[in-house]
């Protein structure tokens, strides 16, 4: 279970009054899908990047329902701290895989990269472990020590999610992971996001600027405009029975 109260991103403090987010809070509930939906420039990249401490939120708090972190605001915990939360609670897939992989390292190298991050140091286990997640996202075991450089898009962005499952992070980020590709592929990579989320339990926030894909995937849906949060409830229901002007537009668009 992971809580944010008003999160706020100012990227100039001195210049402007230009928030990036703005007054964001919402819970993610263990196992769900959220789905974060708005236009390019709404502030959703930004919103994960603070989540997942690559930017520092200029204001706001985040609680996370972990042992050693209860009631702790995880944006004020020190640096060492907040590795690891990354290295254990947060996984994050980024819209450019070349983000979230070495496209130079092998495909398992990239696996071990990131469970010797979280402290794990047996190459059997490692080795292990690759095998099973990239198998899991149909990388052929005859491509595994291949460099993600190579594949296609789509393949790409299957590592990637491999290499974010590899520490089992109860919360996974999920940032336009299927923008750009072919809708096949992109059909494909939904299916896996689900399969897994079925099979691993994880909650994850999903983000697009897409609601097809949202509508896919969400339980629960939150829709940003400007930096703010303009709407939020079960997906269905948004879909349905859409509140605010923007929302309704968003739906009608998809009739
Ligand atoms: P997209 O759908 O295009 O990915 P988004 O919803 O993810 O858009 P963000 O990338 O979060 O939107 O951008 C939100 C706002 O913050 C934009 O106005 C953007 O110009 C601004 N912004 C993002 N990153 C920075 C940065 N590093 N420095 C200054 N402004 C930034
Ligand atoms: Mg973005």
């Amino acid at each position: 279970h992971q809580d944010t109260r008003q999160l706020e991103k100012n990227f100039c403090p001195y210049c402007g009054t230009v928030y990036a987010c703005r007054n964001i809070s919402f819970e993610l509930f263990p196992g769900e899908i959220l789905g974060i939906v708005g236009e390019s420039g709404s502030g959703k990249s930004t919103l994960m990047q603070c989540l997942y401490f690559d930017e520092t939120a200029t204001g706001g708090e985040m609680f996370i329902n972990h042992e050693d972190f209860k009631e702790k605001n995880i944006f004020a915990l020190s640096n060492q701290q907040k590795r690891y939360v990354r290295n254990h609670i947060l996984g994050m897939v980024y819209q450019n895989p070349a983000k979230g992989l070495k496209m130079d390292f092998s495909s398992i190298g990239n696996i071990a990269e990131k469970l010797i991050a979280a402290g794990n140091r047996h190459v059997g286990e490692m080795e292990r472990v690759g095998t099973e997640l990239l198998d899991k996202v149909h990388l052929p075991l005859f491509r595994m020590k291949e460099e993600p450089k190579r594949f296609s898009g789509g393949m790409q962005q299957r590592v990637q999610i491999a290499k974010a499952l590899s520490n089992y992070p109860p919360i996974l980020f999920l940032d336009e992971v299927t923008t750009g590709l072919d809708l096949s592929v992109q059909a494909s990579v939904l299916d896996l996001i689900k399969t897994i989320q079925r099979e691993m339990g994880i909650s994850m926030i999903v983000v697009s600027h897409d609601l097809a894909v949202i509508r896919m995937l969400a339980d629960r849906t939150m829709v940003m405009l400007n930096g703010e949060v303009i709407e939020k409830g079960l997906t269905d229901q948004i879909l349905e029975d859409p509140q605010d002007a923007y929302t309704q537009q968003l739906v009608y668009s998809l009739l």
